[in-house]
């Protein structure tokens, strides 16, 4: 019955995102699959989880908002079996959506309560992630180039090893911003060091962690 229910309530944010401009099927499909109340603790799964809004998850961290991580994976453009390096694994929301997709998810987390949480949680849920306890400014070069990297929290620039790390070809989406606000930027790289950058509305996130030690 409960199941049912988040169904029926996944339907709804679906056409949701739909009025909101989000046409990819595949990326609709993710989120009308993928379980979005697990992600969240018990008690706030029936009044939180389908409402197209951040949701805090310890750490000073959010779940971002289903549009965005919508957004952000019809951007990426995912293709069975890219290998795609997201930024920021949080409660692995986004994780599970790439990996729906058909990516091989290499995902890198600065927190290590939040890593800790999202690696037993998707593991046990048959999310196939690489995940890594680490610095994301500096990305994952033993795995590159990637086919695309996400980055899901507020960049006060686009790291230049991230750049580094992408395939010929390859996309990254990356909201850019120091303050509250952040804009969002695709970038392509055409050519060995030939990027082309272009910048979408704004959006909200979370700041990316500098100098952190623990
Ligand atoms: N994709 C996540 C979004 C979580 S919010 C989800 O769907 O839930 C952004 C996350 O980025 C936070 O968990 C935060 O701890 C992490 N983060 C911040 N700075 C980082 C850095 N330098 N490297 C890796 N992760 C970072």
């Amino acid at each position: 019955m409960k199941d049912l229910r988040f169904q029926g309530l996944r339907n709804k944010l679906v056409n949701q995102l739909k009025t909101k401009g989000i046409n990819d099927k595949k990326v609709l499909d993710a989120i009308s699959k993928v379980p979005r109340h697990l992600f969240f603790d018990e008690v706030f799964q029936n009044q939180f989880a389908y409402e197209d809004v951040a949701f805090p998850i310890g750490q000073d961290q959010t779940i971002s908002q289903p549009y965005t991580v919508a957004f952000q994976s019809e951007m990426l453009n995912v293709k069975k079996g890219h290998k795609v390096l997201e930024i920021g694994t949080g409660s692995g929301y986004q994780t599970a959506v790439l990996c729906f997709l058909g990516a091989k998810v290499y995902s890198i987390e600065r927190q290590k309560p939040l890593f800790e949480k999202a690696s037993i949680f998707l593991s046990e849920n048959g999310y196939r992630a690489n995940l890594f306890f680490g610095d994301g400014f500096k990305g994952k070069k033993v795995f590159a180039p990637y086919d695309s990297i996400i980055v899901t929290c507020g960049a006060p620039f686009v790291p230049n090893d991230l750049k580094m790390q992408l395939k010929i070809g390859g996309r990254m989406v990356i909201p850019v911003g120091d303050g509250d606000v952040q804009q969002m930027k695709l970038i392509v790289r055409s050519k060995g060091d030939v990027f082309k950058e272009t910048t979408y509305g704004e959006f909200k996130f979370v700041p990316m962690l500098k100098n952190k030690n623990n």
